[in-house]
């Protein structure tokens, strides 16, 4: 569960003064819940799931995940972003077990838990390849399965399929919509694309520009697809 109470975050600017990213946001999400965040460019969504992520710290107000105040980054919440994401020197068994090999967790037990996170991403037959031997969809399956297999409560998607072609977005919804049923984790995902955001999400909050606040929000699950894009699309500012 996450808890957001009258966060703010502001940026102090080399040119003085600050800027304010994200202004006075509350917002709870519930364990198990699939939420989207959509919003022009600059509109404070990477801010708002960093400041879970605890790579940033509020400048007012509360961050809170299971009841305990976010200090920092923690294992139980886990970041899939847009690229980037895989150790180019490592194969994908080795990224995808890396973050277990941090935790202590022995070789054969941690290549095991590695594999079956591998499985569910249906990356079997490239356990061994490197990123660079990867297409761009296989590189962020490969990404989900390393955050999977921390275990994390919590997963945090910023812009995760941004980078790739529309038939391979597509298969990766289902996929994430299958790893969803299956772990029931608690999905953050931060997205442009409003189809996108309405066919996976329970809600979908739309942010807008100035000041970095959560102007609408929508439960889109029980709605047709395309009614529920429709609505969003109304509200998103280009
Ligand atoms: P995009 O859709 O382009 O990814 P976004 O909604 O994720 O945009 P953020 O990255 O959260 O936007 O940025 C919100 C605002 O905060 C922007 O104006 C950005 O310049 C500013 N900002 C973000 N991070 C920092 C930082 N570390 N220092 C100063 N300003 C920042
Ligand atoms: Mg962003």
């Amino acid at each position: 569960m996450i808890e957001i109470q009258h966060a703010s975050k502001t940026f102090e600017q080399r040119t003085g003064g600050g800027f304010t990213a994200i202004d006075d946001v509350t917002l709870t999400i519930g364990r198990g819940e699939f939420v989207s965040l959509l919003g022009p460019s600059g509109c404070g969504k990477s801010t708002l799931l960093n400041l879970v992520a605890g790579f940033e710290r509020t400048t007012q107000g509360s961050v809170q995940v299971n009841g305990q105040p976010v200090t920092g980054p923690g294992p139980d919440r886990v970041v899939v972003f847009q690229e980037h994401a895989l150790f180019p020197w490592l194969t994908v068994l080795e990224n995808v077990a890396f973050g277990l090999k941090q935790k202590g967790v022995g070789k054969k037990e941690r290549n095991e838990r590695a594999m079956e996170q591998i499985r569910t991403v249906h990356l079997s037959k490239f356990a061994d390849r490197y990123p660079h031997e990867l297409s761009g969809g296989m590189k962020q399956r490969a990404a989900i399965a390393r955050a999977l297999a921390m275990d994390p409560d919590i997963l945090l998607m910023d812009e995760p399929f941004a980078a790739l072609d529309e038939q391979t977005r597509l298969i990766l919804h289902k996929e994430l919509e299958e790893i969803w049923m299956k772990t029931r984790k608690t999905i953050l995902f931060i997205t442009h694309n409003i189809r996108e955001a309405v066919i996976l999400s329970d809600r979908v909050l739309v942010m807008s520009t100035r000041p970095g606040r959560i102007k609408k929000e929508f439960a889109v699950k029980a709605a047709r697809p395309r009614d529920a894009a429709d609505s969003v699309l109304h509200h998103v500012e280009q």
